[in-house]
């Protein structure tokens, strides 16, 4: 069975094929299936922008269609860069000078405050364009002063986690999939994932 992802980057695809490995499903990106068309993400919230582009995807594809959205909440810019986060700082920026320009804008902010969180809303949409369910994950963690670990990608080196006293970066692939906000959402999502394939 078919599913496509709804993203043009390939190793968010691959990510969600690791962490539902067992599953017979044939996991597709857009560029994949000849999408080269963006879908504008005007929800006010991370599960109106998943809905939004789950459906767009499976309206324009006919395919059972899967899209999250994400981002990172940091308590002491009260809770920014949130919907934004891809786009911390402007356009054109690499992922290093998108963290280091959060490292600088906490740099008077002491260890116990600065409390973040990554969220991440999954939403899976029928051929027909129907909402079949959405889910949630959340995974709380620390901004550190500084960036560690070369894995992951985004915010994972500044991402520090208390509970394993390392970034996630640092932390590797297949931790990272078990406690990720992506990883939880994936895991909240996979029984009606289970169900629809059983049902097509
Ligand atoms: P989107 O869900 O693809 O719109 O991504 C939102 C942004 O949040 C990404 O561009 C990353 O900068 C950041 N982000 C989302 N998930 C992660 C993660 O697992 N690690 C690090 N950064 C992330």
């Amino acid at each position: 069975m078919k599913l496509l992802v709804a993203t043009h980057n390939q190793g968010k695809v691959t990510e969600f094929a690791e962490m539902l490995a067992d599953l017979a499903i044939e996991w597709l990106s857009l560029d994949e299936v000849g999408v080269t068309a963006n879908v504008a993400e005007t929800g006010t919230t991370f599960r109106e922008n998943a809905i939004i582009k789950a459906t767009a995807y499976a309206e324009a594809t006919g395919l059972l269609t899967l899209a999250d959205d994400s981002g990172l909440e940091v308590d002491a810019l009260h809770g920014q860069p949130g919907l934004y986060t891809a786009r911390y700082g402007g356009a054109g920026l690499t992922h290093v000078a998108r963290y280091q320009l959060l490292l600088q804008n906490l740099r008077d902010v002491s260890w116990e405050k600065r409390t973040a969180r990554f969220r991440a809303v999954i939403a899976l949409v029928a051929p027909d364009g129907t909402l079949l369910g959405t889910a949630d994950g959340v995974c709380e963690g620390t901004i550190a002063t500084e960036p560690a670990g070369e894995g992951g990608f985004g915010y994972d080196p500044v991402f520090f986690l208390p509970g394993r006293g390392m970034t996630m970066a640092e932390v590797g692939t297949a931790v990272k999939h078990q406690i990720s906000h992506r990883g939880q959402a994936m895991q909240a999502i996979e029984p009606l994932l289970r169900r629809t394939l059983r049902e097509q």
